[in-house]
């Protein structure tokens, strides 16, 4: 069957299933063989891989994913696409489709079922209005994963590599670099998907780490402190602190920040995922 990488398969499909795009399901197709080619190489998928795709859609980056993969299982919300994903992946013979929001299945659970409890890669085409929640739910729920290769608005992929003092940098880059090493792999702009979206687009990889790069007493303290030091950005990472409702006193932070040898007049920008480790460490 001729690949839906192809524009002209993509539009024949939506003809035939009359088929009426979602936009509360953030539904952005892709049409370019040249960036799924790069998806599955940056990736790195090979025949010994169990793949978790995000939403499908109309299966478009499935069927690259089946011939690379042992197997793939693809959890889409829409049921609209599920009679089409029958038909468009009838060829492939390792692939399980799943109708499903991806936010309430046991991940866990059907990576130790599929792949023995082994790491999987995610690869997928976000749906954006929840790419945070799907990505920090992954990690967090420390289901086993290799890497998670996926497109996501184009300042999304950049906060999520900022680094210290960059405008870019905040709550997301230091979740994101706790847990794993990303890697922009592609930009990708708006004329590679059917409907077009209105910003521009990127490939990350966020390759997991076995362990994070730093050791903290407190995992959830710490990342109370960069949620709040981030609330205000303008404000002294003392200020932040007080007003964003961690329960220690001004003179403790103080007290912690001499102790790192930081100015009282530091923002939490300037912070590195190390430091914040070690302002919990002082202050919990
Ligand atoms: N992978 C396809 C492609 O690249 O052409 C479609 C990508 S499209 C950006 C996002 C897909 O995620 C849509 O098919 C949408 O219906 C699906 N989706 C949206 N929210 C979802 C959720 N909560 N759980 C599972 N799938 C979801």
């Amino acid at each position: 069957m001729e690949k839906l990488s192809n524009p002209q398969i993509t539009i024949e499909t939506i003809k035939k299933y009359d088929f009426v795009f979602q936009k509360k399901f953030g539904q952005n197709f892709l049409i370019d063989e040249h960036v799924l080619n790069k998806i599955i190489a940056a990736a790195g998928v090979t025949k010994d891989d169990v793949v978790l795709e995000i939403g499908p859609g109309f299966g478009t980056m499935t069927q690259y994913l089946a011939e690379a993969a042992k197997e793939v299982i693809a959890v889409e919300i829409d049921k609209a696409l599920i009679p089409i994903l029958q038909d468009t992946l009838k060829d492939y013979d390792n692939i399980s489709i799943v109708n499903e929001d991806i936010l309430k299945v046991d991940i866990a659970a059907l990576v130790a079922e599929k792949n023995n409890g082994n790491p999987i890669k995610v690869v997928a085409n976000l749906p954006y209005y929840i790419t945070t929640p799907i990505i920090m739910g992954l990690f967090e729920s420390h289901v086993p994963l290799d890497n998670l290769t996926v497109m996501v608005q184009k300042e999304v992929a950049s906060r999520m590599q900022a680094k210290p003092g960059s405008k870019d940098y905040g709550a997301l880059s230091l979740a994101v670099q706790y847990y794993a090493e990303p890697y922009i792999a592609a930009n990708v702009p708006p004329n590679c998907f059917i409907p077009r979206p209105n910003v521009g687009s990127a490939v990350i990889r966020l390759a997991r780490f076995t362990n994070p790069p730093i050791v903290v007493r407190d995992e959830e303290f710490m990342f109370s402190l960069i949620r709040a030091s981030f609330n205000q950005r303008r404000k002294t990472l003392q200020n932040s602190l007080v007003n964003g409702g961690i329960a220690v006193t001004k003179d403790r932070i103080a007290d912690a920040l001499s102790k790192m040898q930081l100015s009282p007049a530091v923002r939490g920008e300037a912070l590195s995922l190390d430091q914040f480790g070690q302002l919990s460490d002082l202050l919990s």
